[in-house]
């Protein structure tokens, strides 16, 4: 008997329409304060709010791709509470009809598939944004104020950081597919909210659920989970409870941090909004919208299977964002070869990437690039240790390769004649390892065959060198 820990996630998602939920400003991300506001989103009185059609299409498109059921019949409630980046004392949102409920998403665990289950996804109004400077003073600004979202809510199915993971990236991913987001945590267009606690298999006591905020990125996600969970097990080994509190994760201690303790269920007595007209969605629409969504993330991992031979990872790494996916087949259209393709992509291109954590479309060149360069290495006019050093390059000035090897002068030599010479003057400048070589030491090639592309500054053809060295050995 162990240990049970169980994660629910609220997480919200600004949704990226031209403007506003209710009213023509632009939805466009930072900008000077508040000057994208207009009476409507400022709350000011007389302003009628009027619900952006394009909003319910986006969160139907989630719905959809989430496998929820979408209400045909729903409406907007207003949920008051007093903060002072809430404009008018309460936020526009839904209550007991969400727009799409009961729906799930599967992650790949190692001993197969798991259903996390959705409660509803809702669409609701960002607020505005409090500014603290350093002089203690509180700005606001409003220009967040009545951006859309979609409140995503799961079941508490998730029983390890790991498993929550696995959830968000998957669901940003499929967030990033239908293009109904950018998901960028670091601009709070994808926000993440947890709700933690831990069972005793053995007694059956549980702990009360710790509620955890203001996580700006995945990685920091997954620390507060573990180290709550560690808590929460302490805890119960002690015979204690946690107090049901809302906690933030604190990156430089590395350990989460009371906010505020929770008291009953905060009412917020909800009401219809009188100014917005109750919502009807018809089978048509909603047919429609099915018939545009793109291939989602599991069927091009199945199509990437079938079509190009691809194992089970491969295809899960080349599909795990669509701008990935769509590297990988642009760089195939300008060089017919999958495994090379998907081996460099896969290796130095995404290795590079996830250590600087950037994301694919960052790259400052292009799939035709890529697949310029891998036509040098494969019809052997570098060799692959040039075509590494090429690639970072490329990384770094956005240069195509066929410059770089150019001004750089790292065509490969093939040319037996000039080869002969180089091996010629290595041999004889290494008189012991061809005594070593000839009583069978082989590891003496090897430093033979390292002294040769030394000297090529390591622009030998090293199949060609291989093969001469070896022949040439032999007449020593
Ligand atoms: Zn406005």
């Amino acid at each position: 008997m162990g240990y049970k820990t169980i994660v629910g996630l609220e997480i919200h998602v600004e949704l990226m329409t031209k403007t506003k939920i209710f009213c023509s400003c632009t939805n466009e991300f930072g900008g000077e304060a508040n000057t994208h506001c207009c009476p409507i989103c400022l709350g000011l009185p007389g302003g009628i709010p009027q619900l952006n059609s394009r909003v319910l299409e986006y969160g139907i498109k989630a719905g959809l791709a989430f496998n929820c059921d979408i209400a045909r019949k729903t409406k907007m409630d207003r949920k008051n509470y007093f903060y002072s980046d809430l404009v008018k004392g309460y936020q526009i949102s839904q209550d007991d009809l969400p727009l799409c409920s009961n729906g799930y998403i599967e992650i790949e665990l190692e001993d197969g598939t798991k259903k996390i289950r959705l409660e509803r996804i809702h669409i609701e109004e960002d607020t505005g944004k409090s500014v603290h400077t350093e002089t203690g003073d509180t700005l606001l600004d409003y220009n967040r104020a009545g951006v859309p979202l979609i409140e995503i809510v799961t079941r508490p199915d998730m029983n390890s950081a790991e498993e929550a993971r696995l959830f968000l990236e998957k669901l940003r991913a499929t967030l990033k597919y239908i293009e109904v987001s950018d998901c960028k945590m670091e601009e709070g267009s994808l926000r993440c909210d947890i709700n933690i606690n831990v069972v005793d298999e053995g007694t059956g006591n549980r702990t009360n659920i710790t509620e955890i905020k203001n996580l700006n990125s995945f990685r920091a996600a997954v620390k507060a989970m573990e180290y709550e969970e560690e808590r929460h097990i302490s805890l119960l080994k002690k015979g204690e409870n946690t107090v049901k509190e809302t906690r933030r994760w604190d990156e430089v201690q590395g350990q989460t941090i009371v906010m505020r303790e929770k008291g009953g269920v905060a009412d917020y007595r909800y009401a219809v909004d009188g100014d917005i007209l109750p919502i009807e969605i018809s089978d048509e629409w909603i047919k429609d919208i099915e018939d545009s969504l793109p291939e989602l993330p599991h069927h091009k991992k199945e199509r990437f299977i079938r079509e190009y031979e691809l194992d089970e990872y491969e295809a899960g790494v080349l599909t795990q964002s669509r701008d990935i996916a769509l590297f990988f087949e642009e760089t195939l259209k300008y060089i017919d070869d999958t495994k090379l393709v998907s081996n460099w992509i896969m290796g130095d291109v995404l290795r590079r990437l996830n250590d600087e954590e950037r994301e694919i479309e960052s790259l400052n060149f292009g799939a035709k690039d890529l697949a310029d360069l891998l036509s040098l290495i494969r019809d052997g006019k570098i060799n692959n240790n040039t075509g590494k050093k090429v690639l970072r390059d490329m990384f770094e000035t956005g240069k195509d390769p066929k410059t770089i090897v150019k001004e750089k002068g790292l065509i490969q030599i093939s040319d037996e004649g000039e080869l002969e010479g180089v091996i010629e003057k290595v041999l004889d400048e290494n008189e012991q390892s061809i005594i070593d070589y000839k009583n069978g030491k082989d590891r003496a090639i090897g430093y033979l065959m390292g002294q040769i592309m030394k000297a090529t500054r390591g622009k030998a053809n090293p199949q060609l060198v291989n093969k001469m060295l070896t022949e040439m050995l032999k007449n020593r």
